[in-house]
């Protein structure tokens, strides 16, 4: 581990870095926990420490926008510190920690522990985000004016949604105050009913109950519509459906303050993707993976920027949640450790290019969410990641990181990896030897 103090040099690499608008060879230089330069030649004093970066990408750490650490309450899931471990391993530097801990983030009490964690874990850089009602119960707002104090970055009932729209719109109409969007789940608990999967021939066939996609399409619309009256900041949470995708083009067209996320599981998966995995509940989320048609669209709209950023819904569940019928398992799948492969097979397919997805996993969160990072230009914190593009590998759970192993990867190959991850200049990750 180097100490943030020193300096580093990062040579040889492809800087990717969106927000400064750099895509070349570069030597990065950190200094201070800070980015100290970015450019073609630099002298290297003979006692810099140095990481030949030759043959990958170097890009500003990954921010994900939503993950589930689970503690407090659920540590037999995953902590702040395994949760952080996962997330700088995938190359994610900043990661926003849900609100649906037991107890939840309701009180400054939780914030401030989930801060303290993560401070002695000293990985990934956590902010937690606060509950929109008390309890996330949807009746009662939480003290969200306290929340912010404390270091909440982001308002959210995550897990559900927010039902009552007049909450919904004091929910809006306050965190306005504070300038921080509310990240929204948004399915129609009427709609979804007892749905286990998307609604279509796919859960026909495997004799499953369907959610329609048009319980999140009248959530979205509803909240767009909130956001018209308001004027606060909406965050669409793991976007996964064509007409959720139009709700959000037409009120980015009108200029309202609405962002969204797309999870790499709906980029990639589709409800036939149930089907073929013979009711694995490693493929069961919420919302749950769409048609085709659905999927064709958030590709596309993560393409041309209507979906700003991917995030990765990291839901750690053990196997007593999992390992049960379809209908009954929990829903949510761990990502962290595998966003950057998924994501990247779809830049190979031609459906994205790839410094969109750099940026759709840094500058993009890092303006949604106004945090510090996504960028490495000068005087940024010296948070990287370093991603080896061709690198193969079989995706093996029980390596995780992670202390859950709840995924729909297990066993792929798959292509691109992280190889080594700094937070604030310190070398926070560096892939095994073994593993490559
Ligand atoms: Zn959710």
């Amino acid at each position: 581990m180097s100490e943030a103090s020193e300096v580093l040099f990062i040579e040889g690499g492809r800087v990717i870095d969106p927000a400064a608008g750099v895509d070349g060879v570069r030597t990065v230089v950190l200094r201070a926990g800070r980015v100290a330069e970015v450019a073609e030649r630099v002298e290297r004093p003979r006692d810099a420490r140095a990481i030949d970066a030759r043959g990958r990408w170097v890009t500003p750490g990954f921010i994900d926008a939503h993950v589930h650490l689970r503690e407090p309450g659920q540590e037999y899931k995953e902590t702040v510190e395994t949760g952080g471990r996962a997330a700088v391993a995938g190359g994610f530097t900043s990661i926003l920690a849900m609100p649906n801990t037991v107890p939840p983030n309701d009180t400054v009490a939780v914030t401030e522990l989930i801060l303290a964690r993560a401070a002695q874990a000293g990985l990934a850089r956590v902010y937690p985000v606060g509950c929109i009602s008390k309890g996330q119960k949807g009746e009662e707002l939480a003290e969200l004016g306290d929340l912010f104090q404390a270091g909440c970055v982001a308002f959210s009932d995550d897990g559900k949604p927010v039902m009552s729209p007049a909450l919904m719109r004091r929910a809006l109409e306050y965190a306005l105050v504070f300038g921080v969007p509310l990240a929204v789940h948004e399915e129609d608990l009427a709609l979804v009913g007892k749905g286990v999967m998307n609604e279509g021939p796919a859960a026909t066939r495997l004799g499953l109950k369907g959610s329609p996609s048009q319980a999140e399409d009248v959530m979205v619309s509803r909240d767009v519509a909130l956001v018209e009256l308001t004027g606060g900041r909406l965050h669409v949470c793991h976007l996964s459906t064509a007409g959720a995708v139009r709700a959000v083009r037409d009120a980015k067209a009108r200029g309202l303050p609405v962002t969204a996320e797309v999870t790499p599981h709906h980029l990639a998966l589709t409800d036939e993707d149930v089907a073929r995995s013979g009711y694995d509940t490693d493929f069961k989320m919420a919302p749950p993976l769409r048609s085709e048609a659905d999927r064709a669209a958030v590709q596309a709209a993560l393409a041309d920027g209507t979906i700003d950023c991917i995030a990765t819904d990291h839901a750690p569940h053990s196997a007593v949640e999992k390992d049960l019928e379809f209908d009954a398992a929990a829903n949510g799948i761990v990502g962290l450790e595998t966003a950057f492969p998924v994501c990247l097979a779809l830049v190979r397919e031609g459906l994205l290019g790839e410094r969109r997805l750099i940026e759709a996993l840094t500058a993009s969160p890092a303006r949604a969410f106004g945090l510090p990072g996504g960028s490495l230009a000068r005087g940024a914190p010296a948070d990287l990641a370093l991603l080896d593009p061709g690198l193969e590998w079989r995706c093996d759970p029980a390596r995780f990181h992670s202390k859950s192993r709840n995924s729909p990867w297990k066993g792929r190959a798959l292509v691109g990896r992280c190889t080594h991850a700094l937070v604030g200049g310190r070398l926070v990750h560096e892939l095994g030897e073994g593993a490559r």
